[in-house]
């Protein structure tokens, strides 16, 4: 087992300098609930003290060519490489995320940031045939991307590591300067990222790391009228709250979802089975495109649960700085008594738990729930604990519109062996993302990402993000003159 180490109090970082903050609060293991340091809760002066760096640092960030744009990304990429097992210590002790899979989150980061690092050289613009119009003959239009400038960057506990790459690393790209406030469950990635993006050469002001509530830091942001853009990932409840005070800037919402995958009835189960046990109980369930939902043709239903129930009872479950450990605590005790509560309500409206359904501490045991109707909360809400609703449906035509039946639509996966078919409901899924013969939890870095419906707006996926975090300017020569 690893032994994380980590400071006993933080600082915010502001301007390239760590700053002692006036007020604190202790940050807690989610599994052991032992004290693992002090985080920072900046005031609206340090908040403010933070975007005004931001502001300062634009100069210093818009004269960095594509060039030393990249190198910067491509530094801090071989930092993470000599730092990989401290990154993956950090994620495990502050989200209590089974270290096999902190791994891969860091293993994941380090791609983003490269994917990052070839985009800043990406940044194309285009001419424009100006003589297609009466009028404009004898004139060269063409079109630059630049940068927005200070950018808000608001993200949630559950990649703490990747799900800022995915913001800061398209940020640097572009050119921009950035404000980030890592959620308050799991800031230690966020200023670990800090202390090696200095030393990878960012010049000072253009990453600060300002920790504290989201009510008071996160709003100050999100209401500041020298930030540009807010790029947000978290809850739907958050997402809406943003859109409606950011007024005019730029917004990105990666929201929640309810993801599902349909089983046609030619699935060989066997070889599908282990999948969808790890999409829906990875993290604990923790994750924006867990499987949550599982549609399973009626002929293979009955199999399809026996061996479910099976594949599930052999998860190990335990600490999650322990090699062994597949699923570990949940974020918090509050989040425990949510997810029994809806498990409650599902048993009190006719559905059934297979397996689970308990809490060992602040460990909720992998559920399966079957026999559960869309209306319950288990199966129409975002459970983001290791619940999976399984029900049956007599043709893929009924699956879609059960998918469908949703506030939510991020991404949705089909098992078939016909093509056809699979094309068919892929027209038809409303999601950001369809999986053919795959579960909804795929998500490699450089692929579209994001949702419609209340799962959110705009697209991460470097290139996409970085077309998001860009303005587009026309110049125009007037050859006539
Ligand atoms: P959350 O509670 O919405 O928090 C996300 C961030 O917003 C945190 O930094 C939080 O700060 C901050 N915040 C809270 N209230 C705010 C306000 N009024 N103004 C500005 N910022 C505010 O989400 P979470 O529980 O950390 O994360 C889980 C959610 O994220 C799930 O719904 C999940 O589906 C979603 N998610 C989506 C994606 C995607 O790509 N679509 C990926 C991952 C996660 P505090 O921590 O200080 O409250």
């Amino acid at each position: 087992m690893v032994q994380a180490k980590v400071e006993a109090e933080q600082k915010l970082f502001i301007n390239g300098e760590w700053r002692k903050a006036k007020e604190y609060t202790p940050l807690y293991s989610p599994y052991s609930r032992e004290e693992i340091s002090k985080i920072p809760m900046a005031s609206l002066q340090e908040t403010e003290d933070a975007i005004e760096a931001a502001v300062q640092a634009q100069a210093a960030m818009r004269k960095l060519t594509a060039y030393e744009r990249s190198e910067i990304l491509y530094n801090l990429v071989n930092l993470l490489k000599q730092n990989y097992d401290r990154a993956a210590e950090i994620i495990a002790l502050e989200a209590a995320k089974p270290i096999g899979t902190a791994k891969a989150e860091v293993d994941r980061t380090i791609q983003t940031y490269k994917f990052a690092a070839q985009e800043a050289g990406q940044l194309f613009g285009e001419t424009i045939p100006l003589d297609a119009a009466p009028g404009g003959q004898n004139r060269l239009g063409y079109t630059k991307l630049e940068p927005l400038g200070v950018i808000g960057a608001i993200t949630p506990f559950n990649f703490p590591m990747n799900l800022v790459a995915h913001k800061v690393g398209p940020a640097i790209a572009t050119g921009n300067t950035i404000v980030l406030k890592p959620a308050s469950q799991t800031p230690l990635s966020s200023f670990f990222l800090a202390e090696l993006l200095h030393e990878a050469g960012m010049p000072a002001g253009a990453l600060n790391v300002i920790t504290g509530s989201g009510r008071v830091v996160g709003d100050h942001i999100v209401t500041h009228e020298k930030v540009k853009m807010i790029t947000f990932t978290g809850s739907p409840e958050v997402g809406k709250q943003i859109r409606e005070r950011a007024g005019l800037k730029r917004v990105t919402l990666e929201l929640g979802s309810n993801s599902a995958v349909i089983v046609d009835k030619d699935t060989e189960i066997d070889r599908v089975i282990g999948r969808c046990v790890q999409g829906a109980f990875s993290f604990q369930g923790q994750v924006c495109i867990s499987l949550q939902r599982v549609y399973v043709h009626e002929n293979i239903y009955d199999a399809f649960v026996e061996k479910f129930i099976q594949e599930t009872n052999k998860l190990t479950i335990g600490d999650p700085l322990d090699e062994k450990t597949d699923v570990s605590a949940l974020i918090s005790k509050g989040d425990v008594d949510r997810a029994l509560a809806w498990i409650n309500e599902a048993k009190e409206q006719g559905a059934t738990v297979v397996t689970g359904g308990k809490a060992e501490g602040n460990i909720l045991l992998p559920t399966v729930i079957v026999n559960a109707s869309s209306q319950l909360k288990v199966s129409c809400q975002e459970v983001f604990a290791p619940i999976v609703v399984i029900n049956p449906v007599s043709s893929v035509e009924q699956a879609v519109e059960e998918v469908n039946d949703s506030r939510f639509g991020l991404q949705a996966g089909i098992y078939t062996r016909d093509i056809q078919k699979a094309m068919w409901v892929s027209d038809r899924l409303e999601v950001g993302g369809v999986m053919i013969n795959d579960i909804p939890t795929f998500r490699v870095d450089n692929m579209p990402y994001g949702g419609v419906k209340e799962s959110g707006t705009g697209r991460e996926g470097i290139k996409y993000a970085v077309r998001e975090m860009a303005e587009t300017k026309l110049v125009v020569v007037n050859n006539n003159y």
